[in-house]
């Protein structure tokens, strides 16, 4: 695996490889990986001969200077995990002055789903997001890239980011990845203590069951609002808890197919997110 960390070794690697025919397969990450992070590149298999990995904790997509400091860092154990899967060809750890030289002041910006969900609480961090990830597909010329429905706005903002501005790169959605309780994987569930992690258990939980009244017909609202109490009184905050159709995002009036539930919660400073198909 070459483990580069300048956009000029980069460039001189991805053109090679495109010279030599190899269909370049990108999983851009933050870094503290897990098994979602796995399953990304793993989803890449058959259809990308080259895969390559980045990582980077993106300054401008953290709209909490805390977050951002205490976002969890192990370069050491994350190179020994890519090194492990056998996987994965090149790993992409830029600097923060390769990524954002003096003067840096271009920003991307997908107003159709900057400011709804993780967007109203979070501003600025898509804007983050949609520059970073423009910036990682122009410097890997990546023609496949996985993302996880885990994040499903990114993942249509994504989508929406490529289209408009014709670049060539395939959007590859994977499934979210869930421990045996059916908490989503993230590198933020590192920081919950261990009683955090006990209740954090409870946001798919409730989820799940609001899919269920919804399935059987009860009236949305009251699906919602029972949901959120379920959620407030394991101790989350709730940021938001929607029913939204999975293309556009908008609120959606009725649970029909292509509807998923979004919700946001923190349990003390750790902000968690999830997401279901209703269907
Ligand atoms: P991150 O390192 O958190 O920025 O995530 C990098 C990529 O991994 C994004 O496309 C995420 O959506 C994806 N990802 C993170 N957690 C999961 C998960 N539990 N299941 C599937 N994909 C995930």
């Amino acid at each position: 695996m070459h483990i580069i960390t300048s956009p000029m070794a980069l460039k001189d690697l991805v053109t090679q490889w495109h010279q030599q025919g190899e269909r370049i397969g990108l999983t851009p990450t933050m870094g503290a990986l897990h098994d979602g992070h796995l399953a990304l590149i793993r989803a890449l298999t058959g259809k990308a001969s080259r895969k390559i990995v980045t990582l980077f904790v993106n300054p401008t997509q953290f709209n909490n200077a805390e977050d951002f400091h205490l976002y969890p860092r192990q370069h050491e154990a994350d190179i020994a995990l890519l090194q492990k899967t056998g996987e994965v060809d090149a790993l992409y750890i830029p600097h923060k002055e390769n990524m954002y030289p003096q003067g840096f002041s271009t920003k991307i910006f997908v107003s159709q789903f900057d400011t709804m969900l993780c967007g109203a609480d979070r501003p600025g961090h898509f804007e983050g997001v949609a520059t970073v990830v423009t910036k990682l597909f122009l410097q890997t010329q990546a023609d496949i890239a996985a993302f996880g429905e885990k994040d499903y706005q990114q993942l249509c903002l994504i989508r929406r980011l490529v289209k408009d501005l014709n670049i060539p790169v395939e959007i590859l959605a994977v499934p979210t990845q869930r421990e045996a309780d059916g908490l989503a994987l993230s590198s933020r569930n590192r920081r919950l203590t261990p009683e955090q992690r006990r209740q954090a258990t409870q946001l798919p939980a409730a989820l799940h069951a609001c899919l269920i009244d919804l399935r059987h017909q009860h009236p949305l609202l009251e699906a919602l609002a029972r949901c959120r109490t379920t959620l407030e009184n394991a101790g989350f905050v709730v940021h938001y808890l929607d029913l939204r159709k999975e293309e556009t995002l908008e609120i959606a009036e009725k649970a029909e197919p292509h509807t998923r539930l979004f919700v946001a919660a923190s349990l003390g400073n750790i902000r968690l997110i999830d997401n279901m198909p209703v269907f």
